[in-house]
């Protein structure tokens, strides 16, 4: 499973254009959230981050964000990032071309900000300078928590992060409600533990 957790140097070679690990020479990480903003897990992981003092990026479904206004407020005064993943949670391979654009830019119109997460990291090379055109940075990440994996314990989702995590690494877990039970035993011990091993956290500048 260690290939889906941390994505192989052949995948992030294909899609060079994106970035999947920040600076190697310094040892920090960019947390990520994806597909809130939804009401009861968003706000939780803004309190447990405000406890921390960690500021994080959030790629957020342009339909929760119309549906949810206040929450995109939230997110932003607490001095968090926010990036586009699209309107309806659209993955690039199950649509045309043309659709997936306009489903990111209807997203552009509640989501403010240059970043651009792809919905299950769903992407096609081809897509990459059109994406340039509307986004300052495609942010992959370098390991995936897993949390929406309801197959998993969560006792792996630390793992997963914490077993491959690295200078440099962006780290995913989703503020849904798919992800919740998973994510909200893993997000504090992993924080704990990544604050006491050193890192120091940053974020996306928007
Ligand atoms: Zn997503």
């Amino acid at each position: 499973m260690s290939y889906k957790v941390q994505p192989p140097l052949w995948l992030r070679a294909f899609f060079r254009g994106a970035v999947w690990r920040k600076t190697k020479s310094e040892k920090c990480v960019y947390l990520t959230f994806d597909d809130g903003p939804v009401e009861k897990e968003t706000l939780w992981v803004v309190e447990l981050l405000k406890k921390y003092d960690i500021k994080a990026t959030f790629f957020c479904v342009g339909e929760n964000a119309k549906r949810h206004p206040h929450l995109m407020d939230v997110l932003l005064e607490n001095g968090h990032s926010v990036g586009n993943h699209t309107f309806n949670h659209l993955p690039a391979w199950k649509c045309s071309r043309s659709a997936y654009f306009e489903n990111i830019d209807k997203g552009k119109q509640y989501v403010p900000g240059q970043l651009f997460r792809p919905p299950h990291g769903q992407l096609y090379p081809w897509y990459m300078s059109a994406l340039k055109k509307r986004f300052k940075e495609i942010v992959m990440w370098d390991v995936l928590a897993m949390d929406y994996d309801k197959r998993l314990s969560k006792q792996t989702v630390v793992n997963n992060v914490m077993n491959h995590v690295r200078n440099g690494s962006i780290i995913v877990f989703h503020d849904s409600r798919k992800a919740w039970e998973r994510m909200s035993y893993a997000l504090p011990i992993c924080l704990k533990r990544l604050q006491k091993e050193g890192y120091t956290f940053k974020v996306f500048e928007m």
